[in-house]
């Protein structure tokens, strides 16, 4: 059984007049040990999707189970889960060690009991020598990491983070993604990790749900989700996409945009004759050059506006003869330098079967 499970679950917030649905219609099954991350722009209903797996909200619709039994109506306190928030909230007068303790005391756990699991619980966030510091003498990333042990000491089966790292600096930020992916395996419970940074999410997930004003668009593997994104939205959302828009010619293996003048973009679709879609190709995939490519490549002419070099790449950005800008990362690992000077005429080339 699933270790959460989102059935048709539905929110709509009624203020006086005003009603705003803040997630319509979820479902998800996240499973025992996985590392989940529900990922979106700001407004489309990552915190109210938690706070209604924690118990914190009640949905308008739907059914939320924890390890298969219908918590709906069961209040947080009897449900199986913690969640981390961005902002702390450690007691500032109380020693990192009472802190983390705290919960446990309340409980009634047995001191020997509580010493020995808040020892445990230190030395995973690897914060053993600092038992007996108060938060304000830690810094961000640290009190960031009490707050970690604090919630995970009462071993709950599953932790919800709602953008824990939010408030740290990048460089900080990336260390604790690795440090939340440590912790995640070391004490192997489900991790659902809610965030609006794509890095963040392909970084440290199993799966992503990528939410949109409400919904899932998309639930798969990282890879999944960057390789093949199932909608225009989640194309932009991850990572840079260059996006192609034409009328269709040709039927299945032929099926095609054509530019013209030998310039076509190859697509799969089941859009009819005529119809316009959209393409899509990452800029990893496009390979710039002189030489005119292979006609079986989708392949387009551009001259080139701007070329950025980054050492260990190249950006170069394109203007198409059909009025579309297409960026190319090349990888330098060659060493032969930039391919294309800006203002040069170039050819832009992709296999087939790398646009969607
Ligand atoms: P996210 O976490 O993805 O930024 P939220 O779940 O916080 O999104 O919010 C989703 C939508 O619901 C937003 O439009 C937000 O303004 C609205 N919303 C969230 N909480 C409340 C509330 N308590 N009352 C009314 N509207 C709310
Ligand atoms: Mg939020």
């Amino acid at each position: 059984v699933p270790a959460i499970s989102l059935e048709g679950v539905a929110k709509t917030y009624r203020t006086g007049q005003e009603s705003v649905t803040a997630v319509s219609g979820v479902d998800l099954a996240i499973e025992p040990g996985e590392f989940f991350s529900l990922l979106g722009p700001s407004g489309c209903g990552k915190t109210t999707t938690m706070r209604m797996v924690a118990g914190f909200e009640e949905p308008t619709a739907g059914t939320v189970r924890l390890a298969g039994r219908d918590v709906t109506d069961v209040p947080p306190n009897r449900r199986d889960v913690n969640m981390v928030f961005q902002s702390y909230a450690l007691f500032p007068h109380m020693s990192i060690a009472n802190n983390v303790a705290f919960g446990l005391r309340r409980k009634g756990v047995a001191d020997g009991e509580v010493k020995r699991r808040v020892a445990e619980m230190l030395e995973l966030v690897e914060l053993g020598d600092r038992a007996k510091h108060k938060p304000g003498q830690l810094s961000g990333g640290q009190q960031q990491r009490v707050a970690l042990a604090r919630a995970l000491v009462n071993r709950p089966s599953a932790l919800l983070l709602d953008e824990p790292l939010g408030a740290l600096d990048l460089k900080l930020r990336q260390a604790m993604q690795l440090e939340l992916k440590r912790i995640q395996r070391e004490v192997g419970i489900t991790f659902v990790y809610v965030t609006h940074d794509q890095g963040e999410a392909l970084t440290m997930s199993d799966r992503i749900a990528v939410m949109n004003k409400g919904a899932v668009e998309q639930l798969g593997t990282p890879a999944e989700i960057y390789e093949r994104p199932a909608t225009r939205f989640v194309a932009g959302f991850i990572g840079t996409s260059n996006i192609l828009t034409g009328p269709v010619t040709g039927t299945g293996e032929r099926a095609r945009i054509d530019f013209g003048e030998g310039r076509h973009v190859h697509v799969r679709t089941d859009a009819a004759e005529g119809d316009r879609i959209d393409v899509t190709v990452r800029p990893e995939k496009v390979h710039l050059g002189s030489a005119e490519p292979d006609a079986e490549l989708s392949r387009l002419r551009g001259t080139v506006r701007e070329v950025v070099y980054l050492g260990s790449a190249t950006h170069y950005t394109v203007d198409t003869a059909d009025g579309t800008e297409i960026v190319v990362f090349q990888q330098n690992a060659s060493g032969a330098g930039n391919l294309a000077e800006r203002g040069g005429d170039v050819w832009l080339s992709w296999r087939p079967d790398h646009s969607y």
